[in-house]
């Protein structure tokens, strides 16, 4: 089988499953417990959460929340930030690209009286800095841009917002960087706040983080016990963190190597797709490597979803979140792709398994199906 699908999750690498049936075996008492066995725990949370820091090249100015994922820490990290936060302005910003877990995070605040600024993107799915500049006002209290689209690969300037948004103090810049967390180089001094996921880095599911500056300020969207200075109430999944940080730890370990190994792949693919007449490429050269879109333009993305499905060859159609969907890509739409460009998209998103091998026969078994199926 071919496994083209790790931008909706990855393969858990061997060791971080050994870490977690290690400790869930071993060290099961609840961390907030005060004996001696929930104290070692506890202590060793707060121990991995320093390794995390360190590996991604940050300070003991920020701090974690662990939590179930990108989801989750987006929700908290937006909703949290303006219901705390709705005294210093009403005005916030985002993409028109984002994850539905940031998007629809963001029209339940205009529920709540907030003003959304949805920030238009051009063909290749970059922000205009200018029209950010536009938008931004003393009224502003929250920037949400993600670092890497999970749809086309888009690679954000992040920077850049980074240099507008620290104009304006009462304004924090929060990233989901979900698909771009130890994948592509990022310098995380540039986010006020940034969302993370474990599955996409070859860790478990059900565990991420949002990690902020020590001095920004929630409002927890989860209330109960008071776990994790009371933004994330819920016993801590200790084994799970430790995996979380053993996945962390190889990823930014083998970024480069990995990269290396990705770009090979991703470049034979989208030289091959420019090549056939029926495949428009969503995707350019500058964009994450780990993810390849292109658009069918004569045939049904989902039924050659299926037909490679078929083949044991696993893809998938807009992104794993929406594909179910009868609806087309609303991010291929921003983009100013056509309605049938964004319905019949597919997306290849790579990991460090893969292979030109497999890039090869993908080629060799699209080409089949591309002329055996009907328009
Ligand atoms: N943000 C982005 C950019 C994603 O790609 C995803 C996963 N599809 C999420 C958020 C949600 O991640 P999780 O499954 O960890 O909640």
């Amino acid at each position: 089988m071919i496994y083209f699908d790790n931008a909706s999750s990855t393969k858990p690498s061997q060791k971080c499953l050994d870490v977690f049936n290690e400790i869930s075996s071993n060290s099961y008492a609840n961390p907030n417990s005060i004996h001696k066995l929930g104290m070692k725990n506890y202590t060793e949370i707060n121990r991995a959460k320093l390794k995390i820091i360190r590996d991604i090249g940050l300070d003991n100015n920020y701090d974690i929340i662990f939590n179930s994922g990108a989801t989750e820490s987006n929700n908290l990290a937006i909703l949290g930030y303006c219901r705390r936060n709705k005294n210093r302005g009403n005005h916030v910003i985002t993409s028109s690209i984002e994850h539905e877990s940031v998007l629809n995070v963001f029209k339940q605040l205009e529920k709540e009286g907030f003003s959304v600024t949805y920030l238009k993107v051009d063909s290749s799915g970059n922000i205009d800095l200018d029209e950010l500049k536009n938008s931004i006002s003393k009224n502003t209290i929250l920037v949400s841009v993600m670092a890497s689209n999970n749809e086309v690969g888009t690679v954000l300037d992040v920077n850049g917002i980074t240099s507008i948004v620290k104009e304006f103090p009462k304004c924090v810049f929060h990233s989901d960087c979900a698909q771009a967390f130890g994948k592509i180089k990022l310098n995380y001094k540039n986010f006020d706040m940034f969302t993370i996921s474990a599955h996409k880095i070859y860790g478990l599911k059900g565990i991420g983080a949002l990690i902020k500056k020590k001095t920004i300020n929630l409002d927890p969207i989860i209330y109960g016990g008071g776990q994790e200075n009371g933004l994330r109430s819920g016993t801590m999944d200790y084994p799970a963190i430790c995996s979380f940080q053993t996945a962390i730890h190889m990823v930014f370990e083998d970024l480069d190597v990995n990269f290396k190994k990705v770009k090979l792949v991703s470049d034979y693919l989208k030289k091959e797709l420019n090549l056939m007449e029926e495949i428009k490429l969503n995707t350019d050269e500058k964009l994450n490597p780990y993810i390849v879109s292109f658009s069918l333009l004569k045939k049904k993305a989902s039924v050659v979803v299926e037909a490679l499905s078929n083949k044991e060859i696993y893809v998938s159609s807009v992104s794993a979140c929406n594909s179910r969907k009868e609806e087309p890509s609303y991010v291929l739409l921003a983009l100013g792709e056509s309605e049938t460009a964004s319905h019949n998209s597919i997306r290849v998103s790579l990991g460090k398994s893969n292979t030109l091998e497999e890039a090869k026969e993908f080629v060799i078994e699209l080409k089949n199906i591309l002329n055996i199926i009907r328009g």
